[in-house]
């Protein structure tokens, strides 16, 4: 694909804001949010399901400034970058880029990373597509991913425009999707997150843990209680607790960090 064609690439923003981190590494930091449309996968806590379906017609959010107005949400590298200097004038907040699954938009990434010149690149991933994740790695100066319990999941769907990798729906094709995201993120700027829900038995974490500390045991871990959405409990003290010891246990770098902006109400 020439340089010219790349940068013709289009993906459906939802919003561009700036806010401050509230997960992960970067917690607190300031920093723009491109979030992108489209997933495929059903975390049952999901807290953004507004981005799960992609359609023609969506708009995004731009909030530069006091003023947040409506625009065709599918954008080039080049538009895209446009409203990220309109949020961010200074040219300075590091990007998160977090969806929905920004995977989705590989092509769009590769295309965005040279034109932000010298703002970081933070990725926010579920994690469950390798393949895409390692097309786009070196484009990105910090990678935060999830490892998801399959239990969490529903079904995956097939968003139907640019999946080039299917999405693991087997607790084997979710470990095979895993044990390579943290191959493939041992040696970089990466964090990972276990979103915890109330009520499971801490066993079902052990794959989890066990696979980190087999493939990336220098991985700094958060697990990170659900938010409670949909019917979907947050964990309790003591369950948290366990998971920490169990984690330590096994010399995982471990902390337990919710999200901070719900707190701030922030977006
Ligand atoms: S991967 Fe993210 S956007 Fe997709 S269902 Fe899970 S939490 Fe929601």
């Amino acid at each position: 694909m020439s340089q010219r064609d790349q940068l013709d690439v289009k993906a459906p923003v939802m919003e561009v804001f700036a806010s401050f981190q509230g997960e992960g590494l970067f917690a607190g930091s300031p920093q723009v949010f491109l979030r992108l449309a489209g997933c495929p996968l059903r975390c049952v806590w999901c807290d953004t399901p507004g981005s799960w379906e992609l359609t023609p017609a969506a708009t995004a959010r731009v909030r530069a400034g006091a003023e947040t107005r409506s625009e065709p949400a599918w954008v080039s590298a080049e538009e895209a970058k446009r409203w990220i200097d309109e949020v961010d004038p200074t040219g300075r907040m590091a990007v998160s880029v977090t969806g929905g699954e920004p995977l989705l938009w590989a092509e769009f990434l590769l295309a965005l990373r040279p034109l932000l010149k010298r703002r970081r690149v933070h990725l926010e991933t579920a994690g469950a597509h390798p393949l895409s994740l390692r097309r786009v790695l070196d484009a990105c100066d910090h990678v935060s991913a999830d490892l998801k319990l399959p239990l969490d999941m529903e079904a995956p769907t097939s968003v139907g425009f640019t999946e080039e990798e299917s999405s693991p729906s087997t607790d084997e094709e979710w470990q095979r999707a895993r044990r390579a995201l943290l191959e493939s993120i041992r040696d970089r700027d990466a964090c990972g997150k276990i979103v915890v829900a109330g009520g499971h038995p801490a066993d079902v974490y052990e794959a989890l843990f066990a696979d980190v500390s087999e493939l990336a045991p220098e991985l700094q871990l958060f697990l990170q209680p659900a938010t409670p959405v949909g019917g979907v409990a947050g964990p309790t003290r003591e369950e948290l607790s366990g998971l920490t010891a169990a984690a330590t246990s096994r010399g995982l770098r471990v902390r337990v960090l919710g999200q901070l902006h719900r707190a701030w109400r922030l977006p």
